[in-house]
């Protein structure tokens, strides 16, 4: 008896003959990207149809600059929580782990509770908040509970704008992120006229996505599917939008590899400042910022982040980059393309 995994692969081998041409998708976050690699799905689909990994790895897309600042200012003394997997990430002079190994204060949190812990003893203590709205209303919570916040989160929409306007880019259709549309919900992505579905994280979900997106293909729709119904509601967390509009306002931000994105960061607001470290260290960043070398890098992060090329196109694929000596972003997160594909 025929599995629904396999059910949906012969749909989507149906589908796929009467496209003929190649198409590529894009899966938008990094969960989907292991589970894309996890359930061996870029290996059983038919040759025409491309899975491309995009921008959806949170700490992929901090920007160097923000690493720098962070880097800086733990050897000036200020005592920093961050996440375990921006530890790696090298800026332009040194990682947080080289930080570390300077007798710079860094403790790894898993979660901002922890960090809120370590605030107790250590007054002094900055939070490096990253990730998308999936991660900003817990800051946004922990702001309002005294923690302070250095903050590099970023909003995704403005991010898929970014790269449906790039030419150079060739989407077919998105697998719009899971987490983020738990709280941002259906309705923010119907202004991209491109075929979209919002799946869920296991093989089958993520096929069943893939046959969503070729049905609109072949009907030449551009709409919004909700594959993930069980999670993700038209209107989102309504809960987590309140706490992210209370605490953030928008700004324009940089992403490693696609530059600056009009709209897609997120500040913490004036009521607040108390909290923002971009505010209490203001001189020093200023400092910071006017010297900060970049560094020439073979790394090509950013073609990858945008889908412009795979992770083996890279010169230093497997050769000088490797998770052990990680020369760009995408090879030290786990949600990372070429980590991932480094492990596949
Ligand atoms: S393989 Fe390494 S150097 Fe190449 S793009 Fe990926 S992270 Fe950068």
């Amino acid at each position: 008896m025929k599995t629904d995994k396999t059910k949906i692969l012969d749909e989507i081998k149906i589908k796929s003959d009467k496209i003929k041409r190649t198409v590529c998708l894009m899966e938008l976050c990094g969960t989907h990207s292991q589970a894309v690699a996890t359930n061996g799905i870029k290996n059983i689909l038919p040759k025409n149809i491309k899975l491309l990994s995009g921008p959806g790895c949170p700490v992929c897309v901090t920007d160097q600059g923000d690493i720098d600042i962070m880097v800086k200012l733990a050897l000036n003394n200020v005592p920093l929580a961050v996440y375990g997997d921006i530890l790696n990430v090298p800026g332009n002079t040194m990682s947080l782990e080289q930080a570390r190994q300077n007798n710079a204060d860094i403790s790894v949190v898993y979660s901002v509770d922890e960090a809120l812990k370590i605030k107790k003893i250590n007054p002094k203590l900055v939070f490096f908040g990253l990730g998308f709205e999936t991660t900003a209303p817990m800051t946004a919570w922990a702001i309002k509970n005294n923690l302070t916040v250095y903050s590099t989160h970023k909003l995704f929409p403005p991010a898929m704008d970014a790269l449906l306007k790039n030419k150079d880019i060739k989407i077919d259709g998105f697998i719009n992120p899971g987490h983020v549309s738990a709280i941002i919900g259906t309705k923010v992505y119907e202004k991209f006229k491109v075929p979209q579905v919002i799946t869920g994280f296991d093989g089958a979900d993520i096929l069943k996505a893939i046959d969503m997106l070729l049905e609109q293909i072949l009907k030449k729709q551009t709409k919004v599917e909700n594959e993930y119904q069980r999670v993700v509601k038209k209107n989102g967390n309504a809960k987590a939008q309140k706490l992210i509009n209370e605490v953030f306002e928008i700004k324009d931000t940089t992403w490693r590899g696609l530059g600056i994105i009009k709209n897609s960061g997120l500040k913490i607001k004036k009521k607040y400042q108390k909290y923002d470290a971009e505010f209490i260290y203001q001189d020093i960043i200023k400092k910071i910022k006017k010297e900060i070398k970049i560094q020439p890098s073979a790394c090509q992060c950013g073609l990858v982040l945008q889908g412009i090329i795979e992770p083996r196109q890279c010169k230093l694929f497997n050769k000088i980059c490797t998770p052990n000596n990680p020369q760009g972003a995408c090879m030290v997160s786990v949600e990372g393309a070429c980590n991932i594909e480094y492990r596949s």
